[in-house]
């Protein structure tokens, strides 16, 4: 069922299990993060990009999650990743979407509270949850690129005055995850050896200081241990999005390379679909999400 985010994502569960935000782009993707759910009978987010919007089509993409959500049996709640346009999360939040990310986080400090603060009343007044972002994630976004630099982190009291000072209900922070997957610069090649580290120390000092939820981007690629760590300091949500389509890429790679006479794209987009799922099963599993699913009151 489509639930308001508020119904999956609260006090309660934080230090206990997390809920895993799935980014999605098409038809497939939706049906193998609800399969999963339903699968593990655990709550999920679904969430949407600038980019998968532009790519799917605004009301065509929020309509399949909406459906696909409303008839699963377990609560699924739609939220809309990082956006730096007041007027799309406008059309967003009339869409039915409960919870809306504002990044203004390429802002000085002061600029990033001004505007979050605007979408933060507008948002309030429907109902509908905001997060924002303090200190820079590494790696690409749809429309901006983040270096490097530890200067770059989100500082634990800066993160506190930013809470109190926007009130906004979930704070995604930077802590070391990276979006997407590290490539070397010379040769193009994909860094698979290298492993991204959370600095632990400084999520647990944010959590002394910040009450609300914590929600941690680009956790794919993040060790097991770590990620696990980060749930019982109380990180609430996890984005993931690359992970899902590694899998969901190596399988229809392999498909195609074995069967060679096969032109049905629904024959061709199966086994990724069913990978995918698997994928989105294994990181419910960590975040030990599997049967909290069950429908709310
Ligand atoms: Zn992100």
């Amino acid at each position: 069922m489509l639930v308001h985010i508020g119904k999956i994502v609260n006090k309660r569960i934080i230090g206990k299990y997390a809920i895993p935000a799935f980014n999605t782009q098409d038809l497939e993707m939706t049906q193998g993060i609800v399969r999963a759910a339903e699968k593990q009978k655990a709550p999920v987010i679904i969430q949407t990009s600038v980019g998968a919007l532009e790519y799917a089509g605004m009301e065509e993409l929020v309509s399949i999650i909406k459906i696909e959500a409303r008839k699963a049996r377990v609560p699924i709640a739609l939220h809309q990743d990082h956006c730096h346009d007041f007027n799309l999360i406008k059309k967003l939040i009339n869409l039915g979407y409960s919870s809306v990310m504002i990044d203004a986080s390429h802002l000085t400090y002061k600029e990033n509270v001004k505007l979050t603060r605007v979408v933060v009343s507008y948002a309030h007044k429907r109902g509908v949850w905001v997060q924002a972002e303090l200190g820079r994630i590494l790696g690409n976004e749809d429309w901006q690129k983040v270096k490097s630099g530890k200067d770059l982190m989100t500082d634990p009291d800066e993160a506190a005055r930013f809470v109190s000072e926007t009130r906004i209900d979930t704070l995604a922070v930077a802590v070391g995850s990276m979006h997407g997957i590290p490539v070397n610069p010379k040769t193009k090649k994909v860094l698979t050896t290298l492993k991204e580290h959370i600095d632990l120390e400084r999520l647990q000092a944010i959590r002394r200081k910040v009450k609300i939820p914590l929600v941690l981007h680009g956790a794919s690629g993040v060790p097991d241990q770590q990620i696990r760590f980060a749930v019982r300091t109380g990180v609430a949500i996890f984005n993931i999005d690359t992970d899902l389509r590694v899998a969901f890429n190596r399988a229809l790679r392999e498909n195609l390379k074995k069967h060679l006479s096969i032109y049905d794209p629904r024959k061709i987009l199966a086994p990724a679909t069913d990978a995918l799922q698997d994928e989105a099963e294994k990181k419910i599993k960590i975040l030990k999400a599997s049967n909290k699913g069950r429908r709310p009151d």
